[in-house]
């Protein structure tokens, strides 16, 4: 009878509720599914996978990452498929199992060719901002984004009682992991220091929320000023140190909440907000699975900054270090280990600083975005005599004003060919060619794929630049980017931990948008509606 009824209960796909409920009489563990009370998804924002071992030596035994590393397991080469290789675009894809191509979520920005303007990837008029009275920074939610979420298949897989919960200093990467079904979503507010949140989700902010933001955390950061946290001749992993410790922080308490952003304190303040959420949410206390969705914000404001051979950024990542330790502690304590599961990626990588590349011989530079602009704009004036015919280059490429093409009847093959002639005289374009031209087009196949994935018609450029190895998009007083398809910007982190997850490592080629599917397969519900991901194997017991 009792397998007559778990058969019966296998064929009518019993919900997580169900058929953890329902097995109370048992406590065998074959009618019961182990799921994890809680799934805590990190993104560490600009963390190119080789910072796991360039700090290794250096990370503390109690610390987050060896403690990842060691007890998880790890996909060593897990790669990003698309371009551009940018913040929004890798939170989306992580929590769709997608690509720009189907998700929508083509660049932090994109122009909108029906409205004539820039689009934020979050941007919603439609929406005002709870928690401040900072208008702008809460017109956002994921309405921009066209496919649901592995969060949104855990809301309807469970009937909307396992709660999801986004954070992140960044508004797009608190909004897109959470979803559109999330119960909410929180960043930060840079001109009050508060963390908010949207009328998409909620009028009010709750009570935990407003606590916290009483406690005016970031002034008590800016207080400690940022020293490195060991000697700074100790440093010996990043280039000499420019002697700008101590960074003094004092001045801004009170005035300005922006620099926490480019401190490691940014990732303190997170995760603080990560616990205050688990315990005023209740996250993990009962047994239909809940998530949380983690960003850490910092390292990329640190990265563009300062570089990553900076000491800037290695004292990042050993602060972090510390930080997710004691969020494990917590996790530990809290949920019991084993009854939460954790994977750690990035949203992208990041390249060298070229100047650092250029002292050393190593072939860099930098493309001047605005230069080419109106360069392009003087030349296409005068040959077809019309105004403004590059609207602008964005995402590594080159957006045509259609209307005026249409209105002009001007000739589009050779419009195309003037431009990409033009983008080839540059020293730093390597190539250049039409979306339209791209299956004609001799170009490796994994960058064309790369490419291809990364278009969305309504939304994406017409002329897809490709840069030469080691060339960056702008940044020509300092500092560095990301957004190309090579490995420094596309090889990122992938650390899978906790319930269901056996220690080891493959070295494996897997994608960013496979941790969709295997967050499904682990949670043993429905991928997400857009997921072109397989899911890991190894990873799950
Ligand atoms: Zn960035």
């Amino acid at each position: 009878m009792r397998r007559f009824i778990m058969m019966l209960e296998l064929v009518l796909f019993t919900t997580i509720v169900s058929a953890q409920s329902e097995g109370t009489e048992s406590t065998s563990s074959n009618t019961l599914l182990q799921r994890p009370k809680l799934v805590i998804g990190i993104v560490v924002d600009q963390m190119r996978w080789d910072y796991l071992y360039r700090y290794y030596n250096r990370y503390a035994p109690d610390g987050g990452f060896k403690r990842l590393l060691n007890g998880g397991f790890s996909c060593e080469n897990t790669m990003i498929p698309y371009t551009p290789t940018i913040t929004a675009c890798g939170h989306a894809s992580i929590y769709t199992g997608s690509v720009p191509a189907i998700n929508g979520i083509t660049g932090n920005d994109w122009f909108d060719y029906n409205k004539g303007s820039l689009l934020y990837c979050t941007q919603d008029d439609g929406v005002k901002t709870t928690g401040s009275n900072t208008a702008e920074a809460g017109q956002m939610s994921p309405r921009n984004l066209l496919v649901t979420t592995i969060t949104d298949e855990l809301r309807l897989a469970t009937n909307f009682r396992g709660k999801v919960i986004g954070l992140a200093i960044k508004d797009r990467s608190a909004i897109l992991p959470a979803g559109h079904s999330a119960n909410a979503a929180y960043w930060y507010d840079h001109d009050t220091g508060k963390w908010i949140t949207s009328t998409y989700y909620q009028d009010e902010l709750p009570g935990w929320v407003k606590d916290f933001n009483n406690q005016k955390l970031a002034d008590k950061y800016y207080a400690l000023d940022w020293n490195t946290m060991y000697p700074l001749d100790s440093y010996t992993q990043s280039a000499p140190p420019a002697r700008a410790f101590p960074h003094n922080l004092k001045q801004y308490a009170g005035k300005n909440y922006q620099v926490i952003s480019a401190t490691p304190y940014g990732n303190s303040f997170t995760i603080e907000m990560a616990k205050a959420a688990i315990a005023g949410e209740q996250l993990g206390a009962d047994s239909i699975t809940d998530m949380l969705t983690v960003s850490l914000s910092s390292p990329d404001y640190i990265g563009h900054a300062y570089g990553p051979n900076s000491v800037e950024e290695e004292d990042c990542f050993l602060r972090l270090d510390k930080d997710l330790g004691e969020m494990l502690d917590l996790l530990d304590k809290q949920i019991g280990k084993g009854a939460y599961m954790i994977f750690l990626t990035a949203d992208h990588g990041v390249a060298n600083v070229p100047a650092f590349l250029n002292e050393h011989k190593i072939p860099a530079g930098n493309f001047d975005n605005e230069q080419v602009t109106a360069g392009l704009n003087q030349l296409l004036s005068n040959k077809f005599k019309a105004e403004d015919l590059v609207t602008g280059i964005i995402n590594y490429q080159v957006y045509l004003n259609r209307n005026a093409i249409a209105e002009n009847k001007i000739n589009k093959d050779l419009l195309y060919a003037t431009i990409i002639n033009y983008l080839l005289t540059d020293t730093s374009v390597e190539r250049a060619f039409a979306f339209d031209a791209i299956n004609q087009t001799t170009l490796n196949a994994t960058i064309k794929e790369a490419f291809i994935n990364g278009y969305y018609p309504s939304r994406s450029g017409d002329i897809q630049i490709v840069l030469k190895p080691q060339y960056i998009d702008g940044f020509l007083k300092g500092g560095t980017t990301h957004g190309v398809w090579n490995p420094y910007d596309a090889h990122i982190p992938l650390i899978w931990f906790g319930c269901n997850i056996l220690p080891g490592k493959t070295n494996k080629q897997v994608y960013i948008t496979d941790i969709a599917p295997t967050v499904a397969a682990l949670l043993k519900i429905q991928m997400p509606s857009g997921c072109i991901g397989h899911v890991i194997e190894g990873v799950v017991k």
